[in-house]
């Protein structure tokens, strides 16, 4: 606890769940009734409680968001030996994801405002390095098809879709929006992840609502949705007592005790984001004498779930002495995640020139965020 002119806040973490709804009277149901696991009336509540957040899609719950992402992958048709392109600055998971459908990522930057794809550069960088041979796009220099290009709307902004299909939609490539960050974002007045036929979301214990471990495909075919769900439940035949499976499945559903958790952080979404964005404003204020300090705000047709707040330094200062003074205080800022082109599994991966994700990995700093900061 840190002692400020807000009174004891918690700022030693970058952001921890709050639990002050019916997360317990909802967790103790599914124990006194002992349907814990993938089986459960929670289950089916929290994907229609998802469902009509998402404009009434198809919600298949997941045990992370990097299975949701992986079905999804899977769903849009990504092959071993295919490429997908991705930014270079996001969590890991979503490149984890392309690697395990047998793909390889292929890195994209991203714009200095949105920090999303960059719609002008993507499309300066298709027009380079894809060929399209019979209706196949495919990388020019390693002769792979790219099967599949995935959106990150980072820190819960909405990325500007309508120019990124744009730019995107003359190649005709599938799009799956990495919404993992993005629960309670709306952009145009629709929430985040809907224009695309695919979504992944998360419930990790970081993100502004949590099911302890979780994630969910938002879908818009009913029949791709059930592909995924048949694939998240070890792709087993429905049958009375015989253990019949048609495909490799996975075990990616989400168990009932986590729905539950799951169904009492949803109620309390609405009041989350509104925190968040009284505390985006607080940052603003406080921080608004240091020219050198600039905060990440929502675009102008979006309103963002602020999941993580974000303070960017301007060129020439060296932000590791500013990380190390913020620990020091036990305050739990946090840099980007190293960029994916930088990090070993990844470094031989197919890549655009990555200008922006540099200069922002040298400059970008998240404060504490969770709704907990404020008291
Ligand atoms: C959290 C996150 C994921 C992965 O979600 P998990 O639930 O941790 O597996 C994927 N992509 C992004 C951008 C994330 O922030």
């Amino acid at each position: 606890m840190v002692r400020s002119e807000f009174g004891s806040v918690n700022l030693g973490s970058l952001h921890e769940p709050v639990f002050r709804g019916n997360e317990l009277d909802y967790t103790r149901q599914c124990v006194e009734s002992g349907f814990v696991s993938s089986v459960g009336e929670f289950v089916n509540r929290f994907e229609d409680d998802l469902s009509k957040r998402y404009e009434g899609r198809c919600i298949v719950a997941t045990n992370s968001g990097t299975a949701a992402l992986h079905l999804s992958l899977l769903a849009a048709g990504v092959v071993p030996g295919d490429e997908v392109i991705l930014p270079a600055a996001t969590f890991v998971a979503t490149a984890n994801a392309v690697r395990m459908c047998g793909a390889e990522p292929h890195f994209v930057d991203i714009n200095l405002s949105t920090l999303a794809v960059d719609p002008e550069s993507l499309r300066k960088h298709l027009a380079q390095v894809c060929v399209d041979s019979s209706g196949t796009l495919t990388n020019r220099n390693t002769r792979r098809r790219i099967s599949a290009l995935i959106i990150v709307h980072l820190f819960g902004h909405g990325a500007p879709m309508k120019e990124i299909l744009e730019a995107a939609g003359g190649f005709g490539l599938p799009i799956i929006e990495d919404a993992a960050e993005a629960v309670g974002s709306n952009s145009g007045g629709r929430p985040v992840g809907v224009s695309s036929p695919l979504a992944a979301l998360s419930f990790n214990g970081n993100k502004i609502i949590t099911t302890g471990g979780g994630g969910a495909v938002v879908v818009e075919e009913p029949e791709t949705a059930s592909l995924i769900k048949h694939l998240s439940t070890t792709a087993k035949l429905p049958h009375q007592w015989e253990y019949v499976h048609d495909l490799v499945g996975y075990n990616y559903r989400l168990p009932n005790i986590n729905a539950a958790l799951g169904c009492a952080q949803v109620e309390q979404l609405d009041h989350f984001v509104k925190q968040k964005r009284t505390l985006i404003d607080r940052y603003e204020k406080a921080l608004r004498e240091l020219d050198e300090v600039q905060m990440i705000r929502e675009p102008a047709d979006g309103e963002s779930n602020y999941w993580l707040q974000t303070m960017m330094i301007s060129e020439g200062h060296e932000i590791s002495k500013i990380l190390e003074a913020l620990y020091e205080s036990g305050i739990g800022a946090r840099p980007l995640w190293k960029p994916l082109h930088q990090l070993p599994m990844y470094s031989a991966c197919q890549r655009s020139e990555l200008p922006n994700v540099e200069s922002v990995a040298k400059r970008l700093i998240n404060l504490p965020s969770g709704v907990g900061v404020l008291g």
